[in-house]
């Protein structure tokens, strides 16, 4: 196994920030990258709020939290990061975005570095062939909070040796998370069953067949899910619902994934959900309220 103490980040959006906080409170160094410098700061307040939490919880201590911050780096250019022992990729769900950031990284990196993808539904074994080193490629594709969620799903590129898999499985056992193990085929295990249910639900809404309030409580009360499809979808982002879609779609050819129209429109609309204050809820006010 490969001994990764130093950990890069790339994108600093909700899932980059909550990588770097299980990173840091399970003790690795981390350094957190983002094109956006102003992404990379409020990541790290959101950090610092979010470890604050976990202490009022009594989940850490103070000390553990404090400790946990003092790791974690902004790294301005994506060349700062040339000393990690492992980067994980964590921008938007764009192929030619992750391709450039990997191609880029390959000429930066020291030769026995990790790279992984934090994808929630392209081709690990496509990213690795942008690498110098498909070998040491693996997709490490962490829940959101993360916090919070208990999953890492590794997927296994075709390429991917056995040692870069028993380094990310201790890895994963060290930041205290349970593994699933996925091939690699579109979108994996959980967003292949997870999101054509949340593009049902928007197909529900769209044909009229219910409002999003009763899509939602139907789904929280009669299916037990602790959240309402639409509600998880704004959670999700909608921009990463519909690539994920779209990777299903094109990637099976089968028309059982087509995107639903309602959900094109509002990504056209830049209407994303939580991260830009409306998606299928508007959160202006101190509950979200219901847009249709
Ligand atoms: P986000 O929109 O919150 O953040 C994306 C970040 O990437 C932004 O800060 C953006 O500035 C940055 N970025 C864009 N291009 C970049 C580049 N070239 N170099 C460096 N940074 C760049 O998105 P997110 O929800 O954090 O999703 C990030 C990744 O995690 C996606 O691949 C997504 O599919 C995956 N993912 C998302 C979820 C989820 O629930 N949102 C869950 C698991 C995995």
């Amino acid at each position: 196994m490969t001994d990764i103490q130093s950990i890069g980040v790339i994108g600093a959006g909700q899932m980059g920030n909550g990588i770097a906080h299980v990173f840091a409170a399970a003790g690795y160094d981390v350094l957190l990258n983002d094109i956006d410098q102003d992404r990379v700061q409020a990541a790290l307040k959101t950090i610092e709020k979010n470890l604050g939490r976990q202490v009022a919880k009594e989940a850490l201590s103070a000390e553990h939290a404090d400790k946990a911050l003092a790791r974690i780096k902004a790294a301005e250019t994506i060349n700062a990061l040339s000393d990690c022992d492992l980067v994980i990729e964590s921008a938007l769900e764009n192929l030619d975005i992750k391709k450039a950031i990997f191609t880029e990284l390959s000429g930066i990196l020291k030769k026995d570095a990790l790279m992984a993808s934090n994808t929630s539904s392209i081709s690990i074994t496509g990213l690795a062939a942008s690498t110098d080193r498909p070998e040491k490629f693996v997709g490490i594709h962490f829940m959101n909070p993360v916090p919070l969620m208990q999953l890492v799903e590794v997927i296994r590129g075709i390429a991917t040796s056995r040692e870069t898999f028993e380094t990310t499985k201790g890895i994963v056992e060290r930041l205290g998370k349970t593994m699933a193990v996925s091939e690699d085929f579109p979108a994996f295990i959980v967003n292949r069953v997870l999101m054509p249910m949340i593009n049902e639900a928007i197909y529900t809404l769209y044909e009229g067949v219910g409002t999003v309030e009763s899509i939602d409580t139907a789904l929280k009360l009669g299916a037990n899910h602790p959240m309402g499809p639409l509600q998880l979808a704004d959670f999700i982002g909608l921009d990463t619902c519909l690539a994920i879609m779209q990777v299903l779609y094109e990637g099976l050819a089968d028309s059982k994934y087509r995107p639903c129209p309602l959900l094109v429109k509002y990504v056209e609309a830049g209407w994303l959900g939580r991260k830009t204050g409306r998606g299928f809820y508007d959160y202006s006010g101190d509950t979200p309220s219901p847009t249709r």
